[in-house]
Order: C-alpha cells, then structure tokens, then sequence
C-alpha cells in the first residue's frame, strides 16, 4: 500500500477540510506511470488501483480538500478552494522528499460552489500526457500517477465520459493559498503556511522574522523566473496563469488550455477564454511577475506592522523581476543558438532571427532543431542562410551540444495530443500513446519513432484550448 503521511491540517482551521472522495460505478484503469510508482515505491496491487485512485477505498484515507484564493484574469475570488481534488497526504520518494498526492475529479467538495467536482476524460488524459511531456523536457511540472475511467458521465455540454487524475506535487501551495489566509487577516497563519513553503522548498534560508519572508518571497520569484523561461525555451502556452494555478515551488500546474506554440509569435494565444491575449506566450513572463506581486501583497503581514514600510521592504524585491528575466532570457537565446562566450551585437543577432521567424512563419521548435543539425552539415533553411553568416562566427566547438540541450526535437504538438484525446474518447484508449510518450520521454535525442512527432501540423487559427472542466 501506500504510506501516507497527514497535509496541511496544522495551518489554519478552515485551510484544510475534511473532506472525502465520493466513489465511482466501474473504475477502471486507464492510465498508470509505472516508472513514478517505482520511484514512490507505491506498490498496489493491478487490481486494487483502479479503486484505490478512483476514491473507492475510502477506509484507507483520510482526504482533505485545500481552501485558496485567485486572481483569474485579473478578477480576485477569495474563496475558489479544491472543488474537485481530494488531497490523500504525502508520499515519499526514493531520495525522502515528500510529495502531495492528490485526486482530480473526485467528487464536490464544500469549495465546489455548485460545480459537480468531476473531470471529463479528455482533460484528464492531457494532464497526464503534458505533465509527462514537461518531464521529459526538462520542465519542472507536477506529475501524474494514473488516470481511472469512471464508468460515469459527466455533464457537459455534451456529456463525456468521466475520470479522475492521481496528480503529485512537491507542494499544492499556491500564490493562491497565501492569498486565502492573507484575506482573512489570518497572520498566524500564514506565518505557518509560509514556514511550510520554506521548510519544503526553500529549506537554505535559515533567517527569521521578517527577512526570512522577504527571502522567501526572493526564492519564489527566481523560481518562477526559472520556470518562464523553461517554457518560453520549448514553446510553452501554459494559458491560465491565474495566481491559484501558480505553485510557490515553481512547478508548472494544470494543463487545462495549454498548448504549445508552432510558429514563432509572441502573440500566440490558444485559450478561448483568454480573449484579452493576457496569457499570450510573450506576456507570461509579465504575468508571472504580476502573481508574484499578488504574493508579495500577501506577505505583508509578516514584514511589518506598517503597511508601507512592508511594501517598501518588497518594492525592490518585485522589481528585480525585469532586470533578472532579461538576463535569463538573453542567456535562453545564447544557449538556443550555441553562442560562445558574450558579445554586444547578440541582441541584435537574436532579434533579426526572430524577425525572420515571423516574416516567414517558421517553426520554433524544428527551425531551431535545423538550425542545431546544420552544425553537424545537414542544410540551413534556406530563409536563414544570410543571416547565419553572422551567427556562424560566434559558434566553437561547444555551441553543437550546448544548442542540442537547449532545443528539443520533439514537443507535445498540438495536433498530436488532439489525436490521442479523440481516440481516448472514441475506443478508450489510444495506438499512438505509447510512442508517443516514449519520444517525450527523450525529447532530445533520435528516437526511433521521432519523425511522425515532428510534423508541425497545421498551424491552425482555429485551434483552440478550452478549459478542462
Ligand atoms: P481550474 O480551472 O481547474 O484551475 O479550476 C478553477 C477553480 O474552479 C478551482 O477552484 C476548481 O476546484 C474549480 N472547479 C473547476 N471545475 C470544477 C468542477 N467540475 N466542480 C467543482 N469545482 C470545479
Ligand atoms: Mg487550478
């Protein structure tokens, strides 16, 4: 079995409720991470885990479900809370660390605010495909353990069947989750919840009172930092960056209207909701500072009895954002394209790349593949060969495996995790799955099924993402 060990229940009394899963007709076993069972040492029996990760085998849990707070396309609702996970407890890994286990789909819960806490099945499989894809990338990312058919359906328009994710985390606290306690003027805590972050994420800072906020507060913004650029790196869209989506570790969260980015465009949307362009590819690494100010806000609290001596402790804390991301993303560019050492006129090289991306809608992830192989003799496209002129000389002999690190040959494509859904939702299952986790799983080297996962697939206006509820 499992050992699970109890979360969350000693920070506030309305943090953490009990709350438990409401079983399923037929679960059945849809997906199931074998390698991240090994590595949890979760060892179930076959039979026992379609029912023990659908909620069937309550007796052996004592579930909760999470209050937070979220600014969800700018708008603030204090109360948003698990509507549909069950938090089981912690498991630890082969290296002692505890991770959240968590189900998604699960049943309502008393933060469903009328929602019927249940997941279609097409969500459900992309947060487990995503999540393994990021892996795979190098990306950090929550993970997913099984995906378990309900035998329900559930009601949307139209019903699909339903399912429920096993989803680990390093954490489920959420710039959200501080905003939750922060609302309700619940500095106690907060103190306990922030001391939790820290203690799992950010155990090197030692100080106390307020600097070791403020620290804090520094470790998640360079985490975050981090993470916007792992994503900007591949082309990821994660699409609904609200601050409840937003994990203080710095793991990406819920795949709901994610997609990846096929020709280069800062603009790139997908999210049907998104119609403002808020959660535009280029506009990410604004919107994450943003939710790490709306974490900053939260904190105040514990900074200062004063109001404004706590903002002006946080002000140059928040501002670093901009002055670090672009050292960060100029540093993504040199290591996309193997520049050795620096040089003044980079910028200027990268932005005529980028320029001719977009006047001949080329694709970022196999343009940049290309472009590494063209190191090893394969051709240049042809739309480049000018300009890499000039790139050329500021490549050695390391700018070949420094590129290839960088610059994935396969991604998740849009078209391809549209395909696997639908075959999901006609047969229950899908033929292309399998190699296709196998590529993902090695995103960087030759593959022997690499190729059909390289087709850039139309780049379609069309295509849109919804949110997967
Ligand atoms: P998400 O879009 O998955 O990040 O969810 C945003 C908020 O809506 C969270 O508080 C969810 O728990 C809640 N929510 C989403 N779908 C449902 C559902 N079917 N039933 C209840 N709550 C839901
Ligand atoms: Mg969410």
């Amino acid at each position: 079995m499992m050992k699970l060990v109890p979360r969350y229940t000693d920070i506030a009394d309305n943090f953490a409720i009990e709350d438990q899963p409401s079983s399923v007709a037929t679960p059945q076993l849809l997906l199931w991470n074998a390698s991240l069972a090994k590595q949890f040492n979760i060892d179930i029996e076959p039979q026992l885990r379609a029912s023990t990760f659908a909620g069937n085998e309550p007796q052996q849990i004592k579930a909760v479900a999470l209050g937070y707070s979220g600014h969800q396309f700018g708008h603030f609702s204090p109360r948003l809370g698990d509507g549909r996970a069950h938090l089981l407890g912690a498991i630890s890994d082969d290296k002692n660390q505890l991770w959240d286990i968590q189900l998604k789909g699960s049943g309502a819960t008393p933060y469903s605010r009328g929602g019927d806490g249940r997941c279609a099945l097409g969500p459900a499989i992309r947060e487990y495909i995503m999540s393994e894809a990021m892996h795979g990338l190098g990306i950090k990312t929550t993970r997913c353990l099984a995906v378990v058919g309900t035998g329900e359906a559930v009601y949307r328009n139209p019903p699909q069947p339903g399912a429920i994710v096993t989803r680990l985390a390093s954490s489920h606290i959420r710039v959200g989750s501080f905003q939750y306690l922060a609302t309700q003027g619940d500095t106690e805590g907060l103190k306990k919840l922030a001391d939790t972050a820290i203690e799992r994420h950010y155990p090197e800072i030692n100080t106390t009172g307020p600097e070791r906020y403020i620290a804090f507060l520094d470790a998640v913004i360079k985490s975050q930092l981090d993470l916007i650029i792992s994503w900007m790196r591949v082309g990821f869209i994660h699409g609904v960056m609200n601050t409840d989506n937003t994990l203080v570790s710095g793991e990406t969260i819920d795949y709901g209207p994610c997609a990846m980015m096929n020709v280069f465009d800062f603009d790139t949307v997908f999210s049907s909701i998104d119609k403002q362009g808020r959660y535009a590819f280029g506009n990410q690494p604004n919107i994450a500072s943003w939710n790490c100010a709306r974490l900053a806000e939260s904190l105040i609290a514990l900074i200062n009895d004063d109001d404004e001596q706590a903002v002006n402790l946080m002000t140059p804390i928040i501002s670093q954002f901009s002055t670090l991301f672009n050292e960060q993303y100029n540093q993504m560019w040199a290591q996309k394209l193997g520049l050795a050492g620096q040089n003044e006129d980079d910028v200027e090289l990268v932005s005529k790349l980028l320029l001719l991306f977009q006047e001949h809608k080329l694709d970022y992830t196999n343009t940049f593949d290309a472009l590494t192989e063209s190191l090893n003799g394969d051709e240049l496209p042809e739309e480049l060969t000018q300009w890499a002129n000039a790139w050329q000389k500021r490549c050695d002999e390391n700018s070949y495996n420094v590129m290839r690190a960088a610059n994935p040959r396969a991604i998740p494509r849009n078209h391809i995790v549209e395909e696997i859904l639908a075959q999901y939702n006609q047969h229950g299952e899908s033929e292309l799955l399998s190699d296709f986790l196998t590529v993902m799983s090695n995103p960087y080297d030759k593959t022997p099924n690499l190729t059909r996962f390289q087709e850039a697939g139309l780049n379609d206006p069309r295509y849109q993402t919804f949110c997967g509820t």
